[in-house]
């Protein structure tokens, strides 16, 4: 059983074309960059270790999913025989919105919804569309199931934590409110986290860091998100690569007015030029970059990572409280994965609150879910790798199988 997940994006669409076995297998994967732009780029990969990388001619999403779908039944790194082999395809959506709760089988009115939903999520949802339509132009019978950034969100985070103190017909009439961002991450990893404990889901209070380009920590109990660091779109929250996070809104207005931006201007400044990049000031906004240059010494960059660390640390403190105690704190994402160094940072202190961290374990590199707290830390502290496409992909089967 063939299950492709794809994530098409303004500029680029990545695919991942799965082997549905109990533990799903990758056969082959890869992407589409700089679509539209000169210098097009397609990387693929199969799990032979066949690799393939070249300028492409790509002017749409639709001219894309063509070209991987060519690269699928390839004769030479091709990993199918015949496309009629993928048996759904699982779409990365960002915003469902308050419609969808759930992964949904996309039809006619799913598509509309979408679209209605790309005022949170602008720079993605139309993108997503595209994707689904090229995907239903390439692949015409196959079942395409949308899966949402927000949909774990959604289905549990109440009104005192996702409502803005603003007038209230905003809600009501607009639907402005919180509704957080990387949910399929989410409920991966607070699930895992229930299993390393080795206890039911339904009795675990978990904290997850989800530590990658962008970031977001969130509270989940019962396996239900109780509540998270992303709002009305993915700006909220802790500082991120180039997003600022939670700042004064007065920011937004006062910056607006000195630098003379319009608001597709702002909203680039603060999404695009802050966060990481703003706070280091060495032109990137890659964690390693900074970590290396604050070895040389570079007191900016060791103030941008003391910073990013207090924001996270101060999260976590909030979720203690909203959950009234945690079992386990779970970090995950690029950073949260691979960065002892900022784990420590964002931990160091908390031991008096029960989390304590084994600065050995932390320092171990691994690949796989394990624990980094002391044996005798009441609260534990686990690194668990994220598998957002597996995610997508086991919710896409579930549901093509009954559809
Ligand atoms: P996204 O999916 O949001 O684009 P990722 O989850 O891939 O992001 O995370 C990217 C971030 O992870 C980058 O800031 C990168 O610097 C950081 N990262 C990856 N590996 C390491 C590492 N070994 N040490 C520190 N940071 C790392």
């Amino acid at each position: 059983m063939i299950v492709l997940v794809i994530n098409a994006g303004s500029s680029s669409v990545k695919f991942t074309c799965f082997e549905m076995i109990s533990d799903p297998k990758v056969l082959a994967n890869g992407l589409i960059e700089r679509i539209g732009l000169d210098g097009t780029l397609m990387k693929y990969s199969n799990h032979k270790g066949d690799e393939a990388k070249r300028e492409v001619t790509v002017k749409n999403a639709e001219e894309g999913v063509k070209i991987i779908a060519q690269k699928l039944v390839d004769s030479k790194i091709g990993v199918l025989k015949s496309l009629t082999e993928v048996k759904a395809i699982g779409h990365r959506v960002v915003s469902g919105g308050e419609y969808f709760s759930d992964p949904v089988v996309v039809d006619a009115r799913v598509k509309e919804f979408i679209d209605k939903c790309s005022v949170y999520a602008p720079l993605h949802n139309p993108h997503h569309l595209l994707g689904i339509n090229a995907c239903e132009a390439t692949f015409p019978g196959v079942t395409n199931v949308a899966v949402f950034d927000t949909a774990f969100h959604i289905a549990g985070i109440q009104p005192h934590a996702y409502l803005y103190a603003i007038p209230y017909e905003l809600y009501t009439e607009q639907k402005i409110r919180r509704y957080g961002a990387h949910g399929t991450s989410h409920d991966y990893v607070s699930r895992k986290a229930a299993e390393l404990l080795g206890k039911p889901r339904q009795n675990v209070r978990a904290i997850v860091c989800h530590l990658g380009n962008g970031a977001s920590i969130s509270a989940v109990a019962g396996g239900k998100c109780q509540d998270t660091s992303m709002g009305l779109t993915p700006l909220e929250g802790v500082i991120m690569g180039t997003r600022s996070g939670d700042i004064d809104p007065a920011i937004v207005w006062t910056v607006m007015k000195l630098k003379n931006l319009s608001p597709v201007e702002a909203d680039n400044f603060f999404n695009k030029k802050s966060g990481m990049l703003a706070l280091a000031g060495i032109g990137s906004s890659d964690l390693r970059d900074i970590e290396a240059e604050h070895k040389k010494g570079n007191k900016q960059c060791t103030q941008a990572l003391e910073t990013y660390a207090y924001r996270i640390k101060k999260y976590i403190g909030s979720y203690l409280a909203a959950l009234g105690g945690a079992d386990i704190v779970a970090f995950t994402a690029g950073i949260g994965e691979n960065s002892a160094t900022m784990r420590a940072l964002i931990l160091k202190g908390l031991d008096d609150l029960g989390i304590k961290l084994d600065a050995a374990k932390n320092s171990e590199r691994s690949g796989e879910a394990r624990f980094i707290s002391t044996n005798n830390s009441p609260i534990k502290i686990a690194v668990i790798p994220t598998d957002e496409e597996q995610e997508i992909a086991k919710q896409t089967l579930a549901l093509a199988i009954v559809k």
